[in-house]
């Protein structure tokens, strides 16, 4: 299985054909994992990946299952499982 990998940044485009968008707030994105990628964290198929360029993020309710987190220099991901 193909990891994401976050060692040079994440670019959405770099993984096109396996992510859909599903919201798009300009520096928040919210994408659904439709292949056969690896979480960047631990390396397991994902169901959705929150990516913000955001310093902060706040949740009203935490993810309902299992999550991993992975950053860049410029980005924060959240990944759920
Ligand atoms: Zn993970």
């Amino acid at each position: 299985m193909e990891r994401i990998d976050v060692d040079d940044g994440f670019s959405m485009h770099e993984y096109r054909a396996k992510l859909k968008l599903l919201k798009d707030n300009g520096d928040t994105r919210i994408l659904e994992h439709r292949d056969d990628l690896g979480c960047p964290s631990c390396g397991q198929a994902f169901d959705r990946l929150f990516v913000t360029e955001h310093r902060t993020t706040s949740f009203d309710t935490p993810p309902d299952r299992p999550f991993c987190l992975a950053r860049t220099d410029e980005k924060l991901l959240l990944i759920t499982h």
